[in-house]
């Protein structure tokens, strides 16, 4: 049997998505609750996590309990992540101020990988047929 040592992360690739601009996509099988790849990045407050959304248009901060924040804008794949309400992934604690995305189900080569945001203005703008913005 072969084994994959490699970082699933290798296989992750940005591609223009069906549901916003670009999306992040695996080219390889993923089972259920597998660790895909760790979240880290710069770490904020809750107040300058704000500022940058509002005084930037920052959108790629990711809440990691409390008062703190991981900015990941200048990562080259997670910040990529989109929305969806049947979503493929989860959003789980990692060590020393980072996320671990790990998969919610197998997901298959060439699936586009996607969270629930979590935020209510989300499901404003979710284009799915649960909430039917149409
Ligand atoms: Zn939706």
């Amino acid at each position: 049997m072969r084994t994959v040592k490699e970082k699933i992360e290798n296989y992750i690739l940005v591609k223009t998505s069906q549901l916003h601009g670009n999306g992040i996509f695996t080219s390889i099988y993923i089972p259920a609750r597998t660790r895909i790849l760790k979240i880290s990045g710069e770490v904020i407050s809750g107040n300058e996590c704000e500022r940058r959304e509002e005084e930037e248009n920052n959108v790629y901060i990711f809440w990691n309990g409390d008062d703190c924040y991981i900015d990941t804008a200048l990562t080259d794949k997670i910040k990529y992540i989109n929305h969806r309400c049947d979503y493929n992934c989860d959003v789980i604690d990692g060590e020393d101020n980072s996320l671990y995305l790990i998969s919610s189900r197998d997901i298959l080569p060439g699936e586009e990988l996607t969270i629930d945001y979590g935020y209510d203005e989300i499901y404003n703008y979710c284009s799915c047929v649960s909430c039917d913005n149409k």
